[in-house]
């Protein structure tokens, strides 16, 4: 899964690749798939040398504590990987600069002479974001390394116009350097055959067939930094970011199988299936870049890339220098907001691919019509109604129909998710119980108790099954929804542990029902003004810095 770069807090951009990308690898998990999941911290480039000399700090400083954030807030989140690392440790390094000592040794990297930029007050060369001028395709402000503020191109520092030193302001004048380039020609055809028949999103593929038929540029993966990894046997240089951090994919693995004591190579090619969660921003790095250093490294390659979507918020495109975002920590956490509920927004607001908009009344709006009203009303008055009046799972035995609804909800989400469709999948999950609350409604089991006990009991363990397999569906969505329906149903063991065949284990009458609390609760319109105002004020100061 694409990398956190440890820069600054997680935000409403990073839940749009984090959630599904977290809820799709528990789905695989509970269809049966020896998945592991890795992710980690982004450490290196010039933003963060950038930061901390901003903030005062070293960047080691920095990046320790943006990774200890992204630690906490993947915990809170519930987004459960197998292994967070850091491209910080070791044996990242050590793989990295394996790597590429391979492809040097097999003649995909060359040195070479070029002019690059240069600020002769700094006295240095001036690597991407300490570089700023005049993108030449589109005549917006643009950094050294993509006109990050107009038609987000890819661009190298001496395409800019009017170049200048970011730290100064001093006119930057080209000097002669020498770097390392990948020759990423050599893999022009390779890169269109890979990416035809790549799988996942069609954002991805479209996007990288488009530039590679363009035809593709050389790459200088060094750069004049101090902070990143030395460039093997070149010293004075250092490892371009994204020649490297997507390496964490593999070094995160192998240092996962060396903690379990298994082999690696059994996940990363052969049989195993490479997927990429990651977000439309880094498409260009991840279907060019990666795959063509993977391919000349002699490494497996991805199966699929699965890019999310743009973000909004409250309508207008996410972006940090204007105030349209929203941090799951400062907002979210420490204002009480359910994160199982934000889950469940992100999976379900849309598909994958389009655009995502998050707003806090459309929040409200969902958490009080679908979860309170659907998924936690039949929740309750399920368990509630059984408690009260019997105490236990009632005698009964699962019905055909009742049977037919959960197998055909199973299939639905296996065929949704075999497309990477995870609205359709939870939709599926929110189905089953709407259909659950017809049958309570139709079963009037306050008057049948009275009137035919038998009937009513059956009625109900009808309910109460849908209900247990609504926990084990729901919980790649929301696990810590799906904990509660599990404990509430009097079952132990681990809803984590649940294959989905468990759905239709019929649940065993006799059971004790400990007394339910609501699901979900209600959001009051106090607590949504409040939400509105912290992110009103972010905006207004955005608006007076700029
Ligand atoms: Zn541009
Ligand atoms: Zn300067």
């Amino acid at each position: 899964m694409g990398l956190p770069y440890a820069n600054g807090p997680a935000h409403t951009g990073h839940l749009r690749t984090y959630i599904p990308g977290d809820a799709y690898t528990r789905y695989l998990k509970l269809f049966g798939y020896d998945v592991v999941f890795v992710c980690g911290s982004d450490t290196h480039g010039a933003p963060i040398e950038m930061s901390a000399r901003q903030a005062g700090v070293s960047p080691r400083v920095l990046v320790d504590k943006y990774h200890k954030h992204y630690l906490r807030v993947f915990e809170k989140l519930r987004i459960d990987v197998d292994l967070y690392g850091s491209t910080e440790e070791q044996y990242h390094y050590e793989h990295v600069q394996e790597i590429i000592r391979t492809l040097e040794s097999k003649g995909y990297i060359e040195a070479r002479k070029v002019k690059l930029p240069y600020c002769p007050t700094c006295k240095t060369f001036l690597a991407d974001r300490f570089l700023r001028g005049i993108c030449p395709f589109c005549g917006e402000l643009a950094r050294g390394d993509e006109c990050d503020q107009g038609c987000q191109r890819y661009l190298d520092a001496d395409q800019l116009k009017e170049p200048r030193c970011v730290t100064c302001d001093s006119v930057a004048e080209m000097r002669e350097a020498r770097h390392h380039f990948l020759k990423l020609s050599m893999f022009n055809d390779f890169l269109l055959e890979f990416n035809e028949q790549l799988r996942g999103t069609a954002i991805a593929r479209n996007y990288a067939l488009g530039w590679i038929r363009q035809g593709l540029k050389d790459w200088c993966i060094s750069r004049n930094l101090k902070w990143g990894i030395p460039y093997p046997d070149d010293e004075a240089l250092t490892l371009y970011v994204w020649a490297e951090n997507y390496a964490g994919y593999i070094s995160f693995l192998q240092e996962w199988a060396r903690q379990k004591g298994v082999d690696w190579k059994e996940y990363w090619g052969k049989d195993g299936k490479i997927i990429n969660f990651i977000g439309a921003d880094i498409v260009y790095h991840h279907a060019v870049f990666w795959p063509a250093m993977l391919k000349g490294a002699d490494y497996g390659l991805p199966w699929a890339i699965v890019a999310s979507g743009m973000v909004k918020v409250e309508g207008h495109v996410f972006s940090k220098s204007r105030g349209f975002y929203t941090l799951v920590e400062e907002d979210y956490v420490q204002n009480g907001i359910d994160l199982d509920a934000v889950r469940y927004y992100v999976l379900s607001y849309t598909g994958h691919t389009r655009d995502l908009d998050f707003t806090w009344k459309g929040f409200q709006t969902k958490v009080n019509n679908e979860l309170v009203g659907i998924l936690g009303n039949f929740a309750y008055r399920t368990l509630l109604f059984n408690y009260k009046n019997f105490g236990e799972i009632p005698s009964g035995s699962v019905k055909e129909t009742t049977r037919n609804e959960i197998s055909q909800a199973i299939e639905k989400i296996k065929e949704a998710l075999s497309s990477f469709k995870f609205k359709e999948a939870v939709d599926r999950v929110m189905k089953l119980a709407a259909f659950g609350n017809t049958i309570f409604q139709q079963c009037e089991p306050w008057k049948s108790i009275k009137e035919d006990s038998e009937l009513c009991k059956s009625d109900l363990y009808q309910c109460l099954q849908l209900l247990k397999a609504i926990a084990i569906l729901v919980n790649p969505a929301m696990p810590t929804v799906a904990e509660k329906i599990w404990k509430y149903l009097g079952l132990t063991g681990d809803v984590h542990q649940a294959g989905v065949e468990d759905s239709l284990v019929p649940l065993v009458s006799g059971t004790k029902l400990p007394k339910p609390k609501h699901i979900f609760e209600k959001i009051p319109d106090e607590k949504i003004e409040k939400m509105t105002q912290i992110l009103e004020a972010r905006i207004q100061k955005a608006l007076n810095q700029s």
